[in-house]
């Protein structure tokens, strides 16, 4: 799955989207196209435009900017790209490093994304007691991604549902 870079129509990055919404909103005139897959084009019935790699927005959204991003489950998965951090398949259950029962807390640096079945081998242990190593290690969100958790929480409501919606 290719993803699209989406700027704000004042060029700061704001959030990623799949190729085929990026195409919709150049088609709808919402966005314009920045850049573009040199050799790769989308084509329907009719559409025949370059696939875009990076797009702006023609209005200008306000985002809300926390430089701190409060944790959340979902916020660990965006952070780290719903890739599990033991194996590297796809994740969608959050995992506690140290787990909740040796004291472990809803931290940015006590959580990572893991895969169900993962989880459920790693238990009530940490990496160590459970001999599975992280790929690697977790980590407070940067103010990038923080302006991408922005958009996927709280403040979803305020913004256009076609930008609201994450990159899957
Ligand atoms: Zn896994």
């Amino acid at each position: 799955m290719r993803d699209t870079l989406v700027l704000n129509a004042s060029f700061e990055p704001l959030s990623t989207v799949t190729l085929n919404r990026a195409v919709v909103l150049v088609l709808q005139d919402k966005a314009v196209v920045e850049q573009a897959h040199p050799e790769l084009r989308m084509r329907g019935a009719a559409v025949d435009i370059p696939a875009p790699r990076v797009i702006r927005l023609c209005q200008y959204v306000r985002v809300p900017f926390r430089r701190r991003a409060p944790w959340s489950r979902r916020g660990v998965l965006i952070r780290d790209r719903h890739r599990c951090a033991y194996c590297g398949r796809r994740a969608t259950t959050v995992d506690h490093v140290v787990p909740r029962s040796q004291g472990g807390q809803d931290t940015w640096l006590n959580t990572v994304a893991s895969c169900a079945q993962d989880n459920h081998r790693k238990a009530n242990r940490t990496p160590e007691q459970a001999a599975m190593p992280l790929l690697r290690q977790p980590f407070e969100p940067t103010p990038a991604d923080a302006m991408l958790l922005a958009l996927g929480q709280d403040d979803i409501d305020a913004l256009p549902e076609w930008l609201a919606q994450p990159a899957a």
